[in-house]
């Protein structure tokens, strides 16, 4: 029988091969080529741009880390904003916890939402929580004219390209830091620390000028080339490295423990070197 093997895409130099079962939906929207294929090795897949955003193998690594982290680092999460994450992963994961009384999800592509509805289910049962408001359109336009005041904003967007580049910069910051409560806390995913230590850098640079506390964290993600995987926390108050809460043993967590929520803040010494370096180019700058 023939084997069809999925090329994905990680950056301009790499790319991992996956082989397929099945291609279960291909598209083109406004913004990318959308596909869901079956891997034996992940299971399903969502690919935006031939890049891979999540499969069902890892994905509690990937969601449980964005969202519980922030959430269990604030001591009342009551209103939270997702930029990005139209798979609905994230949005299941805020959504356990009972402190959440409303969660908006602004992505700019509504055909993610629907491909995940129908072939995602499992990351997609949020959607129709009464908690929750979805916007269709630009998260940096709405960051720009959010009233709104928010617990937690988290930033669950793809690479840096095409429209996800401006969720990357500090103008964008500037208004999520705007559109945040005066103890609030901002998460965003920041790529590889392995591949993208630029990148990480300028963010890291980005938000040490705009909040007090910037706490970049960890996690494992083996789909995501090289495995480990970067999230950035910047908080206006509270110190994220102490969880407030704990999640209950009914939510049956696949990776997130109270124990890792410390451990994750652990970093190894070239990114503690990056860090030291972008805070004295800030510091000569300054
Ligand atoms: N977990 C994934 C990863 O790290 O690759 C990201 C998941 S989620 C699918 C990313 C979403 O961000 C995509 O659905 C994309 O359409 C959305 N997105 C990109 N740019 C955006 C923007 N400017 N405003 C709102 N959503 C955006």
């Amino acid at each position: 029988m023939m084997e069809i093997w999925l090329k994905a895409h990680e950056n301009k130099n790499l790319f991992t091969m996956h082989r397929v079962e099945r291609t279960l939906y291909r598209s083109k929207s406004k913004y990318q080529d959308l596909a869901v294929v079956d891997s034996p090795q992940f299971g399903r897949m969502l690919l935006l741009d031939g890049v891979i955003q999540t499969t069902l193998r890892d994905e509690p690594a990937y969601h449980e880390m964005i969202a519980h982290v922030p959430l269990f680092a604030h001591p009342a999460p009551r209103k939270v904003l997702i930029i990005g994450g139209g798979d609905g992963g994230t949005l299941r994961e805020v959504l356990r916890h009972p402190e959440v009384e409303k969660a908006h999800l602004v992505e700019i592509d509504g055909q993610v939402i629907e491909a995940s509805r129908r072939y995602l289910p499992e990351l997609a049962a949020g959607f129709d929580d009464g908690r929750v408001k979805v916007h269709i359109t630009d998260g940096i336009k709405y960051v720009q004219e959010a009233s709104d005041q928010h617990d937690v904003i988290i930033v669950d967007s793809s690479d840096p390209l095409g429209p996800a580049v401006g969720l990357f910069n500090q103008d964008f910051y500037r208004n999520v830091r705007q559109a945040l409560k005066k103890d609030g806390i901002l998460t965003a995913q920041i790529e590889s620390p392995f591949f993208n230590m630029d990148l990480l850098q300028q963010v890291y640079g980005s938000l040490t000028e705009l909040f007090p506390i910037v706490r970049p964290y960890l996690a494992s993600v083996p789909s995501y080339s090289p495995g480990i995987w970067s999230f950035m926390l910047a908080s206006k108050k509270h110190d994220p490295r102490k969880a407030k809460r704990e999640p209950a043993d009914s939510w049956e967590l696949r990776y997130y423990t109270s124990e890792l929520h410390r451990a994750a803040f652990a970093l190894p010494a070239y990114y503690c070197q990056a860090l030291e370096e972008t805070a004295e180019v800030a510091d000569r700058a300054g």
